[in-house]
Parts: structure tokens; sequence; C-alpha cells
């Protein structure tokens, strides 16, 4: 990685941002900004300098109650969005997708700034996705049907019945830190677009551009009560929603640990859940593959969003014959990346969110190491201030160490040697999670074969991280439950009632 002392110059921060900033942030119930009850607040840092960067209201368990009494209003036969047709659910979603695009610079550095990824990174991935998913979900408002069904043992003169699809209810919505905004964008799409209401809550370390949206929400005309947004802590203002009664479904994305917590909090009044948690992805080079699209298709996998990617590559398989030249190449590669704030021109590799996920990565390259793996390139925190960890490699591993089987969410590559297709399916399925999954060939039916074999909700062939909003994304394993994205996403939000009318 490339080491620049000099002090870097960071883009000028937009005068509306500067405003937003300035003031505490409340809380959106109801469709009025709020003090939390307790009048507490916490404050968000600049990941790449670790100083202050704006001060929030703390919503704990009476907010969230009250917010989850204001979506339940929202949901009332007379209230606005309950009598709302489809197609202006669908121009709901639209005007927030344009509000989103006209705001998308304000939004990128905000981003940038609150979770440390790199501007142009936020500027043209995540907020085009966040506009892009509220676009594409507009279009599915209109189409969700039920069916008319043949009956099997009914006598068809005498009965006929249909299927209706119901919204599911009151969503609460829990996200991560390392995609704030489009995190919110996948909950909100598709609660909106089956016409559910929803409780939001940010990761605590990067409430700002969900609050952000929340403002854009409203302008775009969405009723009050229909989307609440109350960041908070886990332990409290999360633990809250995901067991509150009037809840009706959890849709959490975040940790396999939490997920555990959120499950067991859900099962008081068995909310319906889906689960997008943790991953140990493989991602696989054999020798017949392009080997410089793949050497820069393994680099982007592991350090895009500094390797803070449920989906990262973070376990490399190479074939045996091509093993060096991989290694060496990705090497190279991890070598140029420029480190530096998000916000400054120039970046290619922003700050770790926080001092505890700086903390959490080095100790598991420091494991590694005491475990005997070899470490190639990196291994330690970058500069002195903020929470840069430095593009890391480590080869000469084992399928035991803990580098190997455990989440990191950080810039960690494990590299690995193997020799035949049989021998790296069974490697790469070794784990208990199952959320994605590369392959490198040029032969189309070992290809077909590995994806087969592996063990993953999504498998990429020849590319890493190709994410469309018309495809199902979801976990394996101890990777999750259910699929966001697609039709499939439907079901989620959706319920299934069937009609059966007895003819007179
Ligand atoms: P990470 O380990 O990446 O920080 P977490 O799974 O801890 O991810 O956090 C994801 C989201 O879950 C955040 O919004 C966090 O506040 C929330 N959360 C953490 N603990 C709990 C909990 N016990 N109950 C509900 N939500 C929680």
């Amino acid at each position: 990685m490339s080491q620049d002392h000099t002090v870097p110059t960071l883009l000028p921060r937009l005068p509306a941002l500067s405003d937003f900033l300035a003031q505490p942030r409340k809380l959106l119930i109801g469709g009025s900004w709020v003090a939390s009850q307790s009048g507490k607040t916490f404050t968000s840092l600049d990941p790449a300098t670790g100083e202050p960067l704006a001060r929030i209201y703390e919503g704990d368990a009476v907010d969230i109650d009250a917010a989850v009494q204001a979506a339940r209003a929202a949901l009332s036969p007379d209230a606005p969005f309950a009598r709302m047709p489809p197609t202006e659910r669908a121009r709901l979603l639209h005007r927030l997708a344009d509000r989103v695009d006209q705001h998308a610079d304000e939004l990128a550095q905000l981003e940038s700034l609150d979770n440390g990824k790199v501007y142009k990174t936020a500027r043209h991935g995540d907020v085009p996705a966040v506009s892009g998913v509220f676009r594409y979900m507009a279009g599915w408002a209109t189409k969700l049907e039920g069916r008319s069904l043949p009956l099997s043992a009914l006598p068809p003169g005498l009965f006929h019945a249909y299927t209706l699809r119901e919204p599911i209810g009151v969503v609460g919505a829990i996200i991560p830190w390392n995609f704030p905004l489009l995190m919110a964008a996948w909950k909100l799409a598709p609660a909106l677009c089956c016409g559910c209401s929803v409780v939001l809550k940010p990761a605590e370390q990067t409430p700002l551009s969900a609050l952000r949206l929340g403002e854009l929400l409203c302008e775009a005309g969405v009723p009050p009560g229909v989307v609440n947004i109350v960041p908070g802590f886990g332990e409290t203002a999360g633990a809250a929603l995901a067991a509150h009664p009037q809840v009706d479904k959890v849709a959490f994305t975040g940790s396999t640990e939490v997920g555990r917590l959120i499950v067991k909090a859900a099962a008081g009044n068995l909310k319906k859940l889906t689960l997008e948690l943790g991953g140990k992805s493989p991602n696989v080079i054999f020798a017949d593959a392009d080997i410089e699209a793949a050497i820069a298709g393994a680099a982007n996998a592991i350090f895009y969003n500094q390797g803070q990617v449920c989906t990262a590559g973070s376990r490399l398989y190479v074939e045996a014959s091509v093993f060096d030249r991989v290694l060496s190449g990705i090497t190279a590669r991890a070598m140029k990346i420029r480190l530096g704030p998000g916000m400054a021109e120039g970046s290619q590799m922003g700050p770790l969110v926080s001092d505890v996920q700086l903390a959490r990565v080095r100790r598991y390259v420091d494991s590694g190491h005491a475990q005997g793996a070899r470490l190639v390139i990196g291994g330690g925190q970058h500069g002195s201030t903020g929470y840069f960890m430095q593009p890391t490699i480590l080869s000469d591993v084992t399928p035991q160490m803990q580098v190997v089987q455990e989440e990191i969410f950080g810039p960690v590559l494990t590299v690995h040697r193997f020799s035949s297709l049989e021998e790296v399916t069974a490697l790469a399925n070794d784990t208990v999670y199952g959320l994605a999954a590369g392959v490198w060939t040029r032969d189309v039916s070992k290809a077909h074969r590995a994806a087969q074999q592996l063990k993953a909700g999504t498998v990429w062939i020849n590319c890493y991280g190709a994410f469309d909003d018309a495809l199902p994304f979801g976990g394996y394993k101890q990777s999750g439950w259910g699929r966001e994205g697609g039709a499939e996403v439907l079901d989620a939000y959706l319920q299934t009632k069937t009609v059966v009318v007895k003819l007179g």
C-alpha cells in the first residue's frame, strides 16, 4: 500500500451538509421530527479522524414504542397509505428515487463522512443503487397478483377459490453500518411497494444518511407514520424493536451473532423474519481462467469497501499451477492501493468504520499469525490518525484457523492452494456460512459443475459482487433466512390469503 504522508486535500463539504451536521439530529416518528423522550444524545464519529461528526438523539424502548404505534396507525383502514392505490405507491417510490438522485452529491458526502467509504464509491455505487432499488420496486407495486386456483377435491362447479396477497403489516428494519443508505433502501423499497409501514433502526455508527433520507421521504409525500426512523443502540432500541408485540415482521441485516438474538426476541409474537447475516465467501481461481481478470476480480472482492462487505471474497482458492502468479498479482495490487480519508481526492480505500472494528480486524490477523499463517503483506494499522487498516494477505493457512473459519469484516484475504474441483468444493463448503462464492474458469462445464456443488446463495462466475435488483439475494446455512431482491423479496413483505366461495 502506498504510504503518503502529505496532508490530503479533502473535498469541500457542501453547505447543505454543514447545516445538517450542525444540529443534533432528531427521530422521525409519525411524520414529525422529535427529540428522544430521554433527551439523551450520542455522537457519530468521522472514522478518518476519530473526531465527532454530529450529535444524534438516542432512541430507546419508549421511542421505539411510539414509532411502532405510529406505524400501526398508518395502516388503519381509513389511513391515507392503506387507501392508496398501487399506482400511487409506485409514483411515491419514483418521486423518492428522483429526490435521492437530486441530492446524490450530498448523500454521498454524508455516507463518506459517517462510514469512511471513498466518496466516489458512495457517489457512483451506493447512491445510484439506492434510487435504483426504489425504481425497481416501484414496478412491482402494480403487479402483486393473487391467483385463481383450480380445485383438487372440492367439486369445481360448487366452489370457487382464489388468493389475495396482502401487506404483512408493520416491519421493523434493523440495518448495519457497511452500506448504511443502501441497506435502508433495501428494506424500505419492498415495504413501501407492498403497502407495509416501517420502523427503521439504523446502526449506531452510521445513522446520518438514513435520517437525511427520512427528510427526502417526507418531501416525496410518504404519509406520516408510514416510515419512522429511530436511531439508537442495538441492545436498547434494536432489541426493543425485535421484541415489540405490535411488529409483524423484522428485516435484519447484520452479524450472525445478533441474528440469533433477533430470532429469540421475535419468538414472543412469532414475527416473520428475514435475516441477511455474515459470510466467509470462497473465491476459486482455476488454472484455465483469464488470470489477469481473476486477479483484478479477487483483489476487488476482498478490498472493496475495506472488506466490510457481507459477500467479501475473503477465502481465495487458487489452483496449484497458477498459485504463485496469482498471489504475486494480488499482492502487487494491494501494495498500490492508496489509503486515505473517503473525502480525499485520490483515496482508493478509506478507514474502517470504528476503533472497535479496527481492533477486531487486527486481533484476527494476529491470531492467524500466531497460528502459523504467513503474512504476505499488511497486517497492521495504517498511519496513526483514524481507523485505517492495511490491505492484508495471509498464506500458508489451514482450514481450522480462526482467520479461515470466522468472518473478519475487514481487508484481510486468506490464500489457499488446491489441485482438483472435488478438493476445492469440499474446502470451499467447509464453513458454517453460505452467502456467496466466486468461480473463475474458461471451462463452461467446470463452471456449472462448481456452481452446482458450492453451497451458497449466489455464485458469481468470472465476476464477483455483480448485483442486480432483479436477482434474489440471501444466504444458505448460517448466512440467513429468506431472500431480498427480485420477485422473491415480495414473499417477505406480503402474506397470502385464500378465499373459498361456495356457489349457491
Ligand atoms: P456489526 O457486528 O457488523 O456491528 P451487528 O449485527 O452488531 O453488526 O449490528 C447490526 C445492527 O443490529 C445494528 O443496527 C445494531 O445496532 C443492531 N443490533 C445489535 N445488537 C442488537 C440486539 N441485541 N437486538 C437488536 N438489534 C441489535
